[in-house]
């Protein structure tokens, strides 16, 4: 018996990065996985990949988040796991002195609204089934502040450690857990785009990482399974940090 077996996983960015790699792992765990991304075409290999379902859906959007947590019920008869990990990269200057409120808005309707949305509608099922397991991505620098100035993208993981945390103590005697992941620098094509126009803020980070190195997505999508499963039965509200040291240098 493995450790996922038959759970229904919604995971939110399934296309790519990290959650490409948590669909990968989810389905080696015997989850039955349903990929929604933005991206159709990405989200569509995905899937296949990994013999999941794929739903195009803005995370942004309430009707496609609605739509994406429906389609796994009726497909599959249950939600287990939510792993609402869709995110934005900060703006190209995110410091407060230059972000301007468009940009800012978009960040937090891609990275905070999104996770609300996803709560929201996801909660229901899980309430009816009396169980369930809710990851939101937030990062670390919601725990401790960002060394290369993003103010929107740090202020809205800030927002979603915050209302993991509620809706983790809200529901835990319901039987649904709610942890928000933090990782650290993570090698993903969200973070090559960043240093690509950035070079120089690659090095500032890395020197930060006390293993000296980025994570590798798979090594984050094994955090993620961890709190998935029944082996995190005893963890809820937590940031859960998986940053290779930053946040205890
Ligand atoms: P990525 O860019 O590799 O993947 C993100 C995926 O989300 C893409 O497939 C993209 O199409 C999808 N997406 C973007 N906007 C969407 C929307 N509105 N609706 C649905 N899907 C959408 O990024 P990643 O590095 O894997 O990041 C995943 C999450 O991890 C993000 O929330 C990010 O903020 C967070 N994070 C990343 C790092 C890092 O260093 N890479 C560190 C900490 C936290």
């Amino acid at each position: 018996m493995q450790r996922l077996q038959d759970r229904v996983a919604v995971i939110t960015g399934a296309g790519s990065g990290i959650g490409l790699a948590t669909a990968r792992r989810f389905a080696q765990e015997g989850a039955k996985v349903v990929v929604a991304d933005l991206d159709e075409e990405a989200g569509a290999k995905a899937a296949a990949e990994v013999g999941g379902l794929f739903v195009k859906a803005d995370v942004a959007n309430e009707d496609d988040v609605t739509r994406m947590y429906r389609t796994a019920f009726e497909e599959f008869g249950s939600v287990d796991i939510a792993f609402n990990n869709a995110g934005i990269s900060p703006p190209d200057d995110d410091s407060i002195l230059e972000t301007g409120l468009d940009a800012w808005r978009r960040v937090q309707e891609v990275n905070l609204t999104s996770v609300y949305l996803c709560c929201k509608h996801v909660i229901p099922y899980m309430q009816r089934q009396g169980k369930g397991s809710i990851i939101n991505t937030a990062s670390f620098v919601a725990v401790m502040g960002s060394a290369t100035s993003q103010i929107s993208y740090t202020a809205s993981k800030g927002g979603v450690l915050a209302m993991s945390r509620e809706l983790g103590v809200q529901f835990a005697r319901e039987g649904i857990r709610v942890n928000a992941l933090c990782p650290g620098p993570v090698d993903t094509p969200l973070l090559r785009e960043l240093f690509a126009k950035d070079p120089e803020r690659a090095q500032r980070r890395l020197v930060h990482v006390p293993i000296g190195r980025f994570a590798r997505a798979e090594e984050i999508a094994a955090a993620v399974a961890f709190l998935a499963s029944d082996d995190a039965s005893f963890i809820t509200a937590s940031e859960f940090l998986v940053d290779g040291g930053i946040s205890g240098a």
